[in-house]
């Protein structure tokens, strides 16, 4: 079968055609058939060769890690899924270390050795293919209402596992805090999908980003109740200024220097969350005293955060069926690119639009 892959030996991009074809082999295995695969910056890197691994005996790694598919068929011991059924998988898997406490607990997105392996990215094949064969523990099943969005869970777990954990962080406050006022750096799927979710939980959210007002970008902010500002035309502290306390930053650009200027703006109490992996870019002077003076003198705590697991998953596919009913058109908005797996290589290639996809199969 068809496959988009990357050979890091020969630093190759190509489409292969004799992927071997997954047999279910254990009872409690699903056969999926993959319907559409989002594109992001991970597949980017690892297709610039800065990572990416492919899995034992392979010469290359097939792609794509925000599947979405349809149940083709399922083992004997299979419960709760069946043929036709919609999916998301999930992206990691546990390491076999007895000792890992995480993955041991059914949480691989807080592997304590390092040794997980994820789909497309690390030691797997990914879903650019046409058929996966996986464990049905890993599938979260899609309603078919949000058939046309589902590809946009994956990117929406990084938001809903770190909220869930700014939540719970949250609880260090004994009083009832309302939903407060949040700022979402970057207006990418990630940012806009987690603007979505805060503005879903009554946050007053202002996404700053460097597109012009007129850019889509800007008008998919307004359509869902929420400020946008272009960093182009005013500062962090000019962006603030027009906000109150900042209880909560969003990071979603992947920009170290903007993370860490950023904490100037950041309220008291207030949470910023780290979802970039800006990689090393030598380094950069900060006044690190006068740091961690303002955030112990306003309590703030830093939260970085990867990957997700079973309860950012469900979180973000019921979220994603009320941002398909409360603003379809946004939601539609963001998916702005649609190509088929001969044509992989266009959106890995460009950083045109906002969310580009693969269509495999309808
Ligand atoms: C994916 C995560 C993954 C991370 C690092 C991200 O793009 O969404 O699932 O853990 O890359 O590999």
């Amino acid at each position: 079968m068809k496959g988009a892959a990357v050979f890091p030996g020969d630093r190759t991009l190509r489409l292969v055609s004799d992927v071997p074809e997954p047999k279910i082999a254990r009872p409690t295995e699903v056969k999926l058939r993959i319907l559409q695969v989002g594109i992001c910056a991970t597949d980017r890197e690892i297709a610039g060769f800065v990572f990416g691994t492919p899995p034992p005996g392979f010469p290359y790694l097939v792609l794509g890690h925000e599947g979405f598919a349809e149940v083709v068929e399922t083992g004997p011991e299979v419960d709760g899924l069946k043929p036709g059924d919609l999916v998301v998988p999930t992206v990691r898997r546990p390491c076999d270390d007895p000792a890992c406490i995480a993955c041991r607990h059914d949480r691989p997105d807080f592997c304590l050795t390092g040794l997980y392996r994820e789909h497309g990215i690390l030691g797997m094949h990914g879903f650019m293919t046409e058929f996966v064969v996986d464990e049905a523990r890993y599938m979260r099943r899609v309603p078919p209402a949000i058939r046309d969005a589902a590809v946009l869970v994956e990117p929406l777990t990084i938001a809903e596992k770190a909220f869930i954990q700014a939540e719970q962080i949250q609880m260090r406050l004994p009083w009832n805090r309302g939903a407060g006022h949040a700022v979402v750096l970057g207006a990418g799927p990630v940012g806009l999908l987690g603007a979505m979710a805060l503005r879903l939980r009554g946050c007053d959210v202002t996404v700053y980003s460097r597109e012009r007002e007129a850019d889509p970008r800007a008008g998919i902010t307004r359509a869902i109740g929420a400020k946008y500002v272009c960093s182009l035309e005013r500062t962090p502290e000019q962006m603030a200024a027009a906000i109150g306390n900042i209880d909560l930053i969003y990071e979603a650009t992947g920009s170290a220097t903007l993370a860490f200027s950023i904490l100037s703006v950041l309220g008291r109490n207030g949470v910023l969350i780290l979802t970039g992996v800006p990689g090393a870019h030598g380094p950069e002077a900060i006044d690190a005293g006068a740091l961690i003076t303002n955030m112990t003198l306003k309590n703030q705590c830093l939260l970085a955060t990867v990957n997700a697991g079973n309860d950012a998953f469900d979180r973000a596919i019921a979220d994603l069926t009320e941002f398909s009913s409360r603003w379809p058109e946004a939601v539609r908005g963001l998916i702005t690119g649609r190509f088929t797996l001969e044509h992989f290589e266009t959106p890995i290639r460009s950083t045109a639009g906002i969310k580009n996809i693969i269509e495999m199969a309808s």
